[in-house]
């Protein structure tokens, strides 16, 4: 079995009472047992059981095991968000004092959880040109806990030469995580770049739908985890699992960022046509920046897979001719942008990516409102730019309805 596709749908198999080819729900909080005695067991990690949603539950497990053998790597810890993966990650391997090495080309929440509501905690944010692997290393030290970067980041759309990066930090022992939302374990294996944890807003492609938000942590296996003072003893007990178990017992558990077992069902079932849906809206996004281009209106467009983008030779060698689904474009101003969008009939003004419908936003004065306009111009998303992401429409129609709003900005 080598296809994704195949392997979502007949890699993991659940046995089930009933012989249901769809496994069932289990909407329970709690589990039953025989003895107090096993019950002392499971709570104790001597055998194997559920005994509590909010630490393990057997419909989100599945969803763990299917996102764990797809992405080839030892284990998953599902959680309530995309910001719950990047949150439970940072917490579970820094303290106060200790620094993580970011680009300023982050998704504005998780710029704002690590330089604002974890600086506030006593964690350090060192900023670095990350298409500059010289600046990266010269920030790395004996505090550094991690290198933290997006496949693709959004909305910049930069892509950063995520082996290269990878070399360097083994090179310090420095863990190296990456969001990996915008491309999935489908179309980019952070595993095969020495990416050592992945993690993911679920909400976005996973779901499609966009029927429920969620996330999840995947530890590829490959990190030295005595590498990390915090985790150092753990490693002696849980060796190469202590990452997952720290968070499990510990980080996951007590923050109750908690998968819900309805959620898991429905992010199983995305997995399923994740491929398919990911090609679909991967062409609807190259149609649509060709056609931008073309026409000569928009100021700039920006989209990795356009053959004059500064990314996209990167792009091609390590993403194999997958350049995501999101591309921007910016307008004269702000009130242009506004105009546009006002304009449009069939793609949808909200704030979502990777949704099976395309949705388009004007982030300056939405997901990066908190920031100042100079700040703004630092984190790459200037007042007349728009984000576009492209969903499983039929192409034609999206032209379509594109064209007929640029004609109102003539
Ligand atoms: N990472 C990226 C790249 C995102 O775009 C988002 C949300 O848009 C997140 C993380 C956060 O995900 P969630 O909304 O599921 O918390």
């Amino acid at each position: 079995m080598n296809g994704f596709t195949t392997k979502a749908l007949h890699g993991v198999r659940e046995p089930d009472l009933h012989r249901a080819l769809r496994p069932p729900v289990y909407e329970s909080v709690t589990f039953e047992f025989d003895s107090s005695a096993d019950l002392e067991s499971a709570f104790q990690g001597r055998k194997p059981a559920h005994t509590y949603s909010r630490i393990t539950n057997p419909t989100v497990a599945e969803f763990e095991k299917r996102l764990t053998y797809l992405s080839g790597a030892i284990g998953t810890i599902a959680v309530s968000s995309g910001m719950a993966s990047i949150a439970n990650t940072i917490l579970s391997i820094a303290g106060a004092g200790d620094n993580i090495v970011i680009s300023p080309f982050l998704f504005g929440n998780t710029f704002s959880l690590l330089s604002s509501t974890l600086k506030r905690w006593g964690l350090e944010i060192r900023l670095a040109d990350f298409s500059d692997t010289n600046a990266i290393e010269k920030l790395l030290d004996d505090r550094t806990r991690a290198v933290y970067l997006e496949s693709i980041t959004n909305p910049q759309l930069a892509v950063y030469d995520i082996p290269q990066i990878a070399r360097i930090a083994e090179k310090y022992g420095v863990l190296v995580v990456l969001d990996n939302t915008v491309l999935t374990p489908y179309a980019f294996n952070s595993k095969s770049a020495g990416v050592h944890v992945e993690v993911l807003s679920a909400t976005k492609y996973i779901s499609g739908g966009g029927t429920a938000v969620g996330g999840a942590i995947i530890d590829n296996g490959t990190y030295d985890w005595s590498r990390n003072p915090h985790l150092r003893d753990d490693v002696k007990a849980f060796g190469q699992f202590c990452f997952l178990r720290r968070l499990r017992q510990d980080v996951y558990r007590n923050t109750g960022t908690c998968m819900s077992p309805h959620t898991a069902y429905l992010l199983s079932l995305g997995l399923e046509t994740l491929a398919l849906r990911v090609e679909r809206s991967f062409g609807n996004a190259l149609h649509i920046a060709e056609y931008l281009l073309e026409r000569n209106d928009t100021n700039t467009v920006n989209y990795p897979g356009l053959k004059f983008s500064g990314s996209h030779q990167l792009a091609e060698s390590l993403f194999g001719g997958k350049y995501g689904g999101i591309l921007t474009f910016s307008l004269k101003n702000k009130e242009d942008c506004c105009r546009f969008m006002d304009a449009l009939k069939i793609i949808r003004r909200a704030t979502n990516i990777n949704d099976n419908k395309t949705l388009i936003i004007h982030p300056a004065s939405t997901i990066y409102c908190e920031f100042s306009p100079e700040e703004r111009i630092k984190l790459g998303v200037p007042d007349n730019l728009l984000r576009l992401s492209a969903g499983i429409e039929d192409t034609g129609d999206l032209i379509e309805d594109i064209e007929q709003a640029l004609k109102i900005l003539d």
